[in-house]
């Protein structure tokens, strides 16, 4: 062994030995003290280890999560008088889950997705990294110069490093908030363009929702300013791509995206009349289980049912309570799997309520005698969402046009008080859109649904649960992200060391000399839209899972992550031994953190 070969041996082990304590060192104190309900207030919850459960990743192989996004038990009751009929959820109660984020108690869907996909607790607005000390809530503490914008290992990058089948089914954009917590990593959920190129590079192996202008540059009609175009890097990797519900259907293997429309798909209430070839959320997710299930690995699949958000945004009982019915029938999707199957988890839970919906409000006075008719009469009436009514008003914004199409599509005589409400509270420069004025005025005035507010609320939602072993009782949502990687047999912090090193820890920066040397990097900004890290002669572009060194350009398994605030650089440990020509071991990941 010559005395280069020993420095990389060296230079690793110590690399093990300070990445060995990245999780521990953000855990708070007080855990165990189950006195102190202090101790519940942490960023990170790991607290299930696979090591402590001995056995347990025998008897789960795989794990579906499913997420009604912006929703509580309000919508879940109005969906059983509204069907007429138990639902699925209805079987599946379990506990209750917290929701609050790192810096407020009422979270936004990235941060919400962002604890249950990692297990930490982060800031709105952010992308699975970690929080900024700013605004941190009073209970917790001030996070550590390492966790501030660092990026954190997901559920799905874990079971993907565990061999195991990934996907991710969304009714949104696939680079919307929760789907996006779950492969990339950023501190700003509006940049869709970084998230989808992060989201392409990760290598999961089915996607299903919307958003494709994400992936074609603007000359091709696309929004990528980045010129790239991701279509073709996914033909490139060997993925079929659909973009009908027909050619979804068609598949029976490999691994796949179908992205069905240009931005969001339509509101389950909608499709019928605006969006007929897109596939409902049970058929997207029955495709997604029948392709996954075929890896003997076992797989990890999250389906977000998105738009339930938006219709508790706008008020609009109709549209919340189709899509939830909609997400219901998703789940029965993965139960009768998980049924047949045996060793399938499934959990399902909103990631935070909105709307404050209640059955019963003030401005129906006779509230003691409400009957099953008056809460569900004016919803039957309904048969496209407020954002579909609007659609159908188009720019004629007159009485006329408005008590016209809410007759034609709500089955609801509007008058003449009604519309001068919603066109009071669509003109009044509080920037609320035309369907959220009809559909807030039309459920106060004629329907026995109260809302609070058009934003989020912080309450506890429902966990709901399926499978041979799952938790109950109270839990944190961070909690969630402990429990699956527990289930399926790794740990989040290995994930974590395995997926991002920090660069300055490893090497130093370029010192300007006008040469690089092995040890030094530098973050090349030459092409903004495409900025390139290099370490010696090595290349590796950011947010994509590509090294190039001596002409060779090796796919790594995990994906650069540039967090610009701190202007550090992370890439997987395998990317060490390459840059320093040996070979990759992933035999480091087995290395066990005390
Ligand atoms: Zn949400």
């Amino acid at each position: 062994m010559d005395t280069k070969e020993t420095n990389v041996l060296l230079t690793l082990f110590i690399g093990l030995l300070l990445l060995g304590n990245v999780g521990s060192a953000v855990a708070v104190e007080g855990n165990s003290n189950t006195e102190d309900y202090s101790g519940n207030y942490t960023y990170f919850n790991d607290s299930v280890n696979c090591k402590s459960c001995p056995g347990s990743e025998a008897k789960i192989k795989n794990v579906i999560v499913l997420v009604p996004d912006g929703c509580s038990q309000s919508v879940q009751t109005l969906a059983r008088w509204y069907s007429g009929n138990p639902l699925m959820l209805d079987e599946m109660v379990a506990g209750t889950v917290s929701t609050y984020s790192a810096d407020s108690v009422i979270t936004d869907s990235s941060s919400a997705a962002t604890a249950f996909a990692t297990g930490y607790k982060t800031t709105n607005g952010f992308v699975s990294v970690g929080p900024s000390n700013a605004s941190v809530l009073s209970l917790l503490e001030s996070p550590s110069e390492e966790l501030q914008y660092s990026p954190l290992a997901t559920v799905i990058e874990g079971a993907k490093l565990e061999g195991k089948a990934t996907g991710l089914v969304a009714t949104s954009r696939v680079s919307h908030a929760t789907p996006a917590a779950f492969a990339s990593h950023i501190d700003n959920r509006d940049n869709e363009n970084e998230i989808m190129e992060q989201m392409v590079y990760e290598g999961i192996g089915v996607v299903f929702g919307g958003g494709y202008r994400h992936l074609i540059p603007e000359a091709e009609g696309g929004k990528r300013t980045d010129g790239e175009n991701l279509t073709e890097v996914l033909l490139d990797r060997g993925y079929q791509y659909v973009d009908s519900r027909d050619e979804m259907e068609n598949l029976s293997s490999g691994k796949t995206w179908g992205l069905f429309a240009s931005s969001h798909m339509a509101p389950d209430i909608d499709r019928g009349e605006l969006a007929p070839e897109e596939p409902s959320l049970a058929e997207m997710t029955g495709k997604a289980v029948e392709l996954l299930s075929q890896d003997k690995d076992g797989f990890f699949l999250m389906v977000e049912g998105s738009q339930v958000d938006w219709a508790n945004h706008a008020n609009d009982p109709a549209y919340a309570v189709t899509d939830f019915l909609a997400f219901d029938e998703a789940v029965k999707v993965a139960v009768e799997f998980a049924e047949k199957d045996g060793h399938t988890l499934v959990l399902a839970f909103p990631d935070h309520n909105t709307g404050g919906m209640t059955i019963g409000s003030d401005s129906d006075s006779n509230y003691t005698s409400t009957t099953v008719e008056d809460v569900i009469d004016p919803l039957k009436g309904m048969k496209l969402s407020s954002a579909g009514v609007a659609t159908k008003i188009g720019a004629d914004v007159s009485f006329e046009n408005i008590k016209a199409q809410i007759k034609a599509w709500w089955g609801i005589d509007a008058t003449d008080n009604d519309v001068t409400e919603i066109l009071e509270i669509y003109n009044d420069g509080e920037g609320l859109s035309l369907d959220y004025a009809i559909s807030e005025v039309i459920s106060r005035n004629h329907t026995v649904i109260g809302w609070t507010t058009h934003g989020h609320c912080g309450e506890d939602v429902p966990l709901w649960a399926y499978g041979p072993d799952y938790p109950a009782g109270h839990i944190d949502n961070t909690e969630i992200a402990g429990y699956i990687a527990k289930e399926l047999g790794f740990g989040l912090n290995e994930t974590n060391s395995c997926l991002f090193v920090e660069v300055g820890e490893f090497f130093s920066r370029d010192n300007g000399d006008g040469k690089r040397d092995e040890n030094e990097y530098l973050l090349d900004m030459t092409n903004t839209s495409n900025p390139v890290l290099r370490i010696g002669d090595a290349e590796l572009p950011v947010s994509k899972n590509i090294l190039i060194k001596d002409g060779v350009s090796y796919e790594l398994e995990g994906i650069v992550v540039y967090a610009p605030v701190t202007g550090k650089v992370y890439i997987p440990f395998e990317a060490l031994s390459l840059i320093n020509g040996t070979k990759p071991n992933r035999i480091l990941r087995t290395i066990e953190t005390e």
